[in-house]
């Protein structure tokens, strides 16, 4: 099982690792965007982190609907607004819940991952940040049955290659598509975060 006390163990130390990799992931949105992505999703977590504390939500639940109201708040960008969907539709999956097995968790994933493709209307192989969430949700569901540990390690991986993937790719959606032709031969920003965030989970979850 995932504990209440795990999550909020994964969010926090994800305040750590965007901090230590904030210049690492503007560089590459240097590349195809406007450079601020690290800087984002640092601040982002930042205050994700400092909401939790002062909140101290009672059920998972409640702490991922602080993370997401605290995102959408602090993250001017596009991934402020699609993390945030992320995070709200999770919240809402884990509603007054003090933990949660891996079929919970694969199926928030999944709520979380429509969220995202209902409001920024990207699909597979557009170069975002779902090139990494879609084979993370694909091997999360071939792990069911599983040990948690083995399937969010599955996920990371998975969504490593899918990031990596992303270089060949030219953006169709969001600020790197401006760039056309140019946007290949790029990691994209967006699926390096995700792919940080599944291997943070990996780490404190499993
Ligand atoms: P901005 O592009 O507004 O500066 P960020 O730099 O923080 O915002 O985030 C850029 C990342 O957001 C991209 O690398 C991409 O992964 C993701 N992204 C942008 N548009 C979309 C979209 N429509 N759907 C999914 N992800 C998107
Ligand atoms: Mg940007």
């Amino acid at each position: 099982m995932i504990t209440r006390q795990q999550i909020v163990d994964w969010i926090k130390k994800l305040d750590t690792v965007y901090s230590e990799q904030k210049d690492f992931l503007s560089r590459l949105d240097s590349d195809i965007g406007d450079g601020d992505h690290g800087v984002n999703m640092a601040r982002g977590f930042n205050a994700v982190a400092s909401a939790l504390d002062t909140a101290q939500p009672a059920d998972i639940g409640a702490a991922l609907k602080t993370v997401s109201t605290s995102l959408i708040k602090t993250v001017g960008g596009a991934s402020g607004p699609l993390y945030g969907t992320f995070f709200l539709r999770c919240a809402a999956a884990f509603a007054g819940k003090q933990e949660i097995d891996l079929d919970a968790w694969t199926a928030a994933l999944e709520k979380g991952v429509q969220g995202i493709e209902q409001l920024g209307k990207a699909q597979k192989g557009d170069k975002t940040m779902l090139d990494a969430w879609f084979p993370a949700l694909d091997a999360l569901k071939s792990a069911s049955g599983s040990g948690i540990k083995e399937a969010l390690e599955a996920a990371a991986d998975a969504a490593e290659e899918g990031a990596r993937a992303t270089i060949p790719l030219q953006a169709r959606k969001g600020r790197a598509s401006y760039l056309g032709e140019r946007s290949i031969g790029h990691q994209d920003p967006g699926a390096t975060s995700t792919m940080l965030l599944l291997q943070t989970a990996a780490a404190i979850l499993g």
